[in-house]
């Protein structure tokens, strides 16, 4: 699932890649990929590229004229670049922006989901359009000075963390990361944070997300792969030592995932309970 330093790397590279690449046709495979209608995706023809940025878990591809795609991968979304056209038998196409020097921009999607999406906009409305005027301020490289009133709820840090709408571009991946650096318990309220507990979480969101960024600029390269190697040290690390104390990392599974995290940094020695199971017992 790409999160905030997924989506950066990818909006670098293509960035790089793409400037000034002047767009032949466009078209959408992908049955519901696109949500706009107008203008249509024949507008992009003859439009140079102009650049390619991040916003949360977005990206926006910029193209002279003032047009802009707005994408979301979604969990399973890829947007890559080739040096030659897709077969139209791939089945992973949802939409493929065709350039005249011969190579490809194509979103592609994993899995028999079709649930990224595209917007074709002006770039004056992309702003005040819904899926970005919702979310909340960047994680990174500054996360919100604010950060205590806004996770200042009764949910668990591991939900609040991931809500959009209150701190942009965290999600399943980084969330453990950055709660066991900071070495704060997942099912910690936000309500309950010490001030130096919010700093020890800015710092960790900063420093986690900054890393992977850091991590990633020396080892990808264009054409990226289909999956990313993310550079995680817990999330998906149950069973294994930790990497500061050596106890054993410890999970908990929700309906449709797995959170990890270490007993001893984070939860003072308590091993959660596994939610599906506890419900199942009942
Ligand atoms: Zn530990």
């Amino acid at each position: 699932m790409p999160e905030l330093p997924e989506v950066e790397i990818t909006a670098r590279l293509l960035g790089r890649a793409l400037q000034g690449a002047i767009v032949e046709s466009a078209l959408a495979p992908g049955l519901n990929t696109l949500k706009t209608f107008a203008p249509p995706l024949a507008a992009l023809e003859g439009l140079a590229l102009t650049g390619v940025h991040r916003r949360g878990k977005h990206l926006v591809v910029e193209f002279d004229g003032g047009l802009a795609l707005l994408i979301h991968l979604m969990s399973a979304g890829r947007l890559q670049l080739y040096d030659t056209r897709a077969s139209m038998r791939d089945r992973t196409s949802r939409l493929l922006i065709r350039l005249r020097d011969g190579r490809e921009l194509r979103l592609r999607e994993f899995g028999t989901k079709q649930a990224a999406w595209a917007k074709l906009l002006e770039s004056t409305q992309l702003e005040a359009d819904a899926a970005l005027a919702s979310l909340g301020p960047e994680a990174w490289p500054e996360p919100p000075e604010d950060l205590a009133q806004r996770l200042a709820q009764p949910r668990p840090l591991y939900a609040a963390l991931r809500d959009q709408h209150v701190i942009a571009g965290i999600g399943r991946s980084w969330v453990d990361e950055i709660l066991w650096t900071a070495q704060i318990s997942p099912f910690k309220r936000g309500t309950d944070l010490s001030s130096q507990e919010v700093q020890a979480l800015r710092e960790a969101i900063a420093i986690t997300l900054g890393g992977a960024l850091e991590h990633y600029e020396g080892t990808l390269a264009l054409p990226l792969p289909d999956k990313l190697p993310l550079p995680l040290a817990v999330h998906r690390h149950a069973g294994d030592p930790c990497p500061r104390c050596a106890t054993k990392l410890e999970s908990v599974s929700f309906e449709d995932y797995v959170m990890s995290y270490c007993p001893i940094c984070q939860t003072e020695g308590r091993v959660l309970k596994d939610r599906r199971l506890s419900r199942l017992l009942k």
